[in-house]
């Protein structure tokens, strides 16, 4: 089949280059020249593991090509998909379609034949119905369906969500829209993957009420891991214990600096604000949304802490900036809030991140960038992972204390445990794990907090750790 991919980010690329994959002929569109120029020359403008080989490989067998101009594309295809983004509208919360309505209208002028349009950037509900009446109203004459098909891959793991998703959600009550739509997913049938055919409306609400609700699993657990610090108990261990039943299942309970992201913050915004729209709001996850905001900056907190109550003329060493591990992506990254309090404060930050320094060199200021974790670590009174890359989790430790300047480490992603944390000889102070914490379990919390050593100074910080266990 022929299909039209308008928009070539995260998901248009991905898409694009595995229903190439699958077999398809592929033409990726997008406005931005600079893009689409990269990827003639062979270079990917994203960061996503397998990507460049499987565009590289489908370039070479000649289904899939880039361009910026959508007219003969669209014009031969049996199926265009929009994949333009939907960012949150400035000042109001609500999705941004401005993107999603332009692109409807230049398809519409180039429909020949019958030809599915089909949806697949995250829209809020109706918004097919809208796209269906700027294409009718301009082209009366053409012969099209208007189908949701909602994306659910994972940036860092997206090729394999696309080709082994869990499900396929379409969205449209046209027998010939969903023969196309069969059609296109096939290749995929040997994994058997369910094709949920559904209504336009139920298929767009479907797409935020899953990010919705893993938004709300991490907000929950991140709750309890505030528990878990004040009661001694071990966020991980509660984790654990909660995720091997299959009602609730262990993905998204990891305890973490709060959910960032190109996804889940747009859409659980977007969504409160279709929910009250419609005299139906969804108070669940509008608290979602503001615990999730402070916490993001109240991390900052957690770094003043290890460092003695205050960041003032510190120097902090991060490790990540980007959302999550395998991407460059740093939309909404939970590191933008904690440089943003950490500098209000008085702090001096350098970052490492394996792939999101070009990114971030774009959004953040007064930030130096280091080569490498442990160039990072020179000199800082704090180090702080916030990304949970793979690299991060073997580190040489020894390297890493005696690089710094004061051996405290704030691991926001649990990376390490705190025990051997403390054997190091180092401060360290984790999520959600009171042994994490920098002074030892109360029997008595009020008058054993006021007997608890200050963090801040190395000599305070190391003096007990190295009685002790002594440095390697
Ligand atoms: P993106 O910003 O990476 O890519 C969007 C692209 O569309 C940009 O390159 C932009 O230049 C292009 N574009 C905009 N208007 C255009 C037009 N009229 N013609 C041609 N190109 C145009 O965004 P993304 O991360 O790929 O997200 C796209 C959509 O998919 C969003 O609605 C998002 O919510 C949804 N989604 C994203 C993910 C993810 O992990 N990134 C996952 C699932 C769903």
């Amino acid at each position: 089949m022929r299909i039209a991919m308008i928009g070539s980010g995260y998901v248009g690329l991905v898409s694009g280059a595995c229903f190439s994959d699958f077999g398809h002929e592929v033409a990726c569109i997008d406005k931005d020249e600079a893009k689409v120029a990269a990827l003639k020359r062979g270079e990917l403008p994203i960061y996503e593991p397998g990507l460049e080989g499987l565009v590289a490989e489908n370039v070479r067998q000649k289904r899939l090509s880039f361009g910026t101009d959508l007219r003969s594309a669209v014009r031969q295809a049996d199926a265009v998909f929009i994949a333009v983004g939907t960012p949150t509208r400035r000042g109001d919360g609500e999705a941004d379609l401005s993107y999603v309505y332009q692109a409807a209208r230049e398809i519409a002028e180039e429909l020949s034949g019958f030809t599915v349009v089909v949806t697949k950037s995250t829209v809020p509900v109706g918004t097919g119905d809208e796209v269906e009446r700027i294409i009718r109203a301009a082209r009366p004459d053409a012969r099209v369906a208007v189908v949701s098909n909602p994306e659910f891959l994972r940036e860092g793991a997206a090729i394999d969500d696309f080709k082994r998703p869990d499900r396929i959600v379409v969205g449209t009550d046209d027998p010939e829209a969903i023969a196309v739509m069969r059609e296109l997913y096939r290749p995929l049938s040997l994994n058997q993957p369910p094709l949920l055919v559904m209504g336009r409306r139920t298929a767009e609400l479907t797409k935020y009420a899953a990010n919705a609700f893993l938004a709300t699993k991490i907000t929950f657990i991140n709750e309890i891991a505030d528990l878990c610090e004040k009661v001694g108990a071990d966020v991980q261990d509660v984790a654990r214990g909660m995720g091997l039943d299959n009602r609730i299942g262990s993905k998204f309970l990891h305890a973490g600096p709060g959910f960032g992201g190109s996804c889940f913050p747009k859409d659980t915004l977007a969504l409160c604000k279709t929910a009250r729209q419609h005299d139906a709001p969804i108070r669940i996850v509008e608290t979602v949304v503001s615990v999730n905001e402070e916490r993001k900056r109240a991390m900052a907190g957690k770094v003043a802490t290890a460092c003695g109550g205050s960041v003032r003329g510190k120097r902090v060493a991060l490790l990540g900036l980007t959302f999550k591990p395998n991407t460059d992506d740093m939309r909404d990254a939970p590191s933008i809030p904690l440089i943003a309090e950490l500098q209000a404060g008085g702090a001096l930050v350098r970052a490492f991140d394996p792939q999101g320094m070009d990114s971030a060199r774009q959004i953040l200021t007064g930030i130096d960038y280091a080569d490498d974790p442990y160039a990072c670590a020179v000199g800082a009174d704090a180090l702080v992972i916030v990304t949970e890359w793979d690299m991060f989790r073997a580190l040489d430790l020894n390297r890493i204390r005696d690089a710094m300047a004061a051996p405290v480490v704030v691991d926001l992603r649990n990376v390490y445990r705190p025990a051997e944390m403390r054997h190091r000889g180092f401060v360290y102070l984790s999520v959600g794990q009171f042994d994490g914490g920098i002074a030892p379990v109360p029997r008595d919390p009020v008058r054993a907090s006021d007997a608890r050593p200050r963090p801040n100074s190395s000599v305070t910080a190391r003096g007990p750790e190295k009685a002790l266990v002594p440095q390697p």
